[in-house]
């Protein structure tokens, strides 16, 4: 049995898996524990599955129930005082999440939103340690952001923060808010695949040679890493990619000028020369704050898919 106090419990509901750690009040994990996950399995079922996986990482950790100052959730959706207000993929809209929690096992419990908790463990943890003002964008199935802003998550009425959703395209490619031409159409991993096979396709159209690759462009990764051999139509497409991402990015910054703004997810791992660099070109460029000599650093995000987990551990302190 430990014998630390002031632990912490971080909870990630992602897509696929239940992902739970035992952290120090600093966010240093002392163990995890994941369990699958189908989504949508009704709010009752759900709130068991979080307390059963909290307990289990309680007893995996050897620590008593009264060492545990705070759990916390991250949710795929909008959040507040304590309610699940929507969360779509998980079938959840006014969820009384935390007393639902707690009449399972009740310890303190903060919600949050996924992006928000992302932005927290970096801010705490990683690439955002040492600023007031914080950006983290996650780019992946989706685009999300969490703002933290003199050193607190601001979610607004609950659903600040919703990056993907601001309109980079009026009048463009359908989105699944019901908008169209929502930025995270053209700023997610499936976007890039969508621009490299347009690429693609519109070089065969153009009777250009096709080059040899070693398996189709299926997924980010497989795009950057075909733009980095050279492959002609992945690097249209990564170069269109970033120009797509510049608009938002800069939006984001106009809005906020913030000191530091990260990006995390599956597609922050391209190479520097293919997104980081070029992307700090066009926001160099395009940013207001040039005016006035104060940018905002542009940088990748330090904790990987780890972030969610700490962040959410973290809660208590950055809501
Ligand atoms: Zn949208």
């Amino acid at each position: 049995m430990t014998g630390k106090t002031g632990l912490r419990i971080g909870i990630d509901v992602g897509g696929t898996a239940l992902k739970a750690g035992l952290t120090d009040g600093e966010g240093a994990v002392l163990c995890t524990r994941q369990r699958p996950f189908d989504g949508p399995c009704g709010p009752e079922r759900f709130a068991q599955l979080l307390a059963e996986l909290a307990r289990q990482v309680l007893e995996d950790g050897g620590a008593a129930m009264e060492a545990v100052e705070a759990v916390g959730i991250g949710i795929p959706g909008a959040v507040a005082g304590g309610r699940v207000l929507y969360a779509c993929n998980i079938a959840l809209r006014d969820v009384p999440l935390e007393a639902l929690f707690r009449r399972r096992l009740d310890l303190p419990v903060y919600l949050g939103n996924d992006a928000d908790c992302a932005a927290a463990g970096e801010y705490r943890c990683g690439t955002g340690r040492g600023c007031r003002d914080f950006v983290a964008v996650t780019l992946g199935t989706g685009v999300g952001a969490g703002l933290i802003l003199n050193g607190r998550i601001y979610a607004g009425l609950g659903a600040a923060g919703e990056a993907g959703h601001m309109v980079t395209h009026p009048g463009g490619i359908p989105c699944t808010c019901g908008r169209r031409g929502c930025w995270e159409q053209y700023a997610s991993a499936p976007a890039l695949v969508r621009m490299a096979h347009l690429a693609e396709r519109s070089r065969l159209d153009a009777g250009l040679p096709s080059p040899e690759r070693s398996g189709p462009l299926t997924d980010g990764r497989a795009v950057f890493e075909a733009a980095r051999r050279g492959d002609p139509a992945a690097k249209e497409a990564c170069a269109r990619y970033v120009e797509e991402l510049a608009l938002g990015i800069t939006n984001l910054i106009n809005l906020l000028h913030p000191e530091k703004l990260a990006l995390g997810g599956g597609i922050s791992q391209a190479p520097d020369e293919l997104l980081l660099l070029p992307l700090r070109k066009l926001t160099a460029r395009a940013c207001y704050g040039r005016h006035c000599g104060k940018t905002t650093e542009l940088v990748r995000a330090e904790l990987g898919n780890r972030a969610g987990l700490v962040g959410a551990a973290l809660l208590k302190d950055v809501s």
